[in-house]
């Protein structure tokens, strides 16, 4: 398996009055939320962040990120084939894609920054393919068994709109109204 080559998690740094010398580093949701002391300099507050990010992503990027396993989790959870191979690609127009004649797996490797049960939702899409190579209802009710599938879907979604104006799903499409609905505006 190849090394994601990914870019740093997130960091969000949070400083509290209550705090006194500590600083601690914890991911939470793909974020590394970094708690310190409201009165530390920031130069003394850069090198606590420095070394703690590193210490957290390689801990990040063992535990959590072996898609080999993952996959092979996922496979036996959903009752969905299993994938010849799970590799992160440096793919940027798809989050995921699959070649349903030999069951290779290609997960892009921006997804190692963002939450695990995204992650999880790339590779049931995918394994959902190797079922159904289009998105069917058929293709739609595989994935539907992994319970978080609309939420990361959303999350997917919103992320690409953010960097491209289109909201796209993990093959790059983007999903359209089965019908135009005379009032689109409105909410309700
Ligand atoms: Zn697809």
């Amino acid at each position: 398996m190849t090394e994601p080559q990914r870019s740093s998690l997130p960091v969000e740094i949070v400083r509290s009055r209550r705090r006194r010398k500590t600083v601690q580093a914890t991911i939470v949701d793909g974020v590394i939320r970094v708690q310190a002391p409201a009165s530390m300099s920031e130069r003394e507050l850069n090198e606590h962040v420095h070394y703690l990010v590193a210490r957290l992503e390689r801990r990040f990027r063992s535990e959590t990120v072996d898609l080999e396993s993952r996959a092979l989790r996922l496979s036996k959870r959903f009752s969905l084939p299993k994938a010849t191979s799970v590799e992160w690609a440096d793919q940027r127009s798809q989050w995921g894609s699959c070649t349903t004649t030999n069951g290779e797996i290609r997960i892009s490797n921006r997804l190692a920054a963002y939450p695990p049960w995204v992650l999880d939702y790339v590779i049931v899409h995918e394994l959902a393919h190797l079922v159904e190579a289009n998105h069917s209802p058929a293709f739609n009710a595989l994935v539907a068994k992994y319970p978080l599938a609309e939420r990361a879907r959303g999350f997917l979604m919103a992320i690409s709109f953010g960097e491209t104006g289109i909201a796209q799903d993990v093959d790059g499409e983007a999903p359209q109204p089965e019908e135009e609905t005379d009032s689109p505006l409105t909410l309700f």
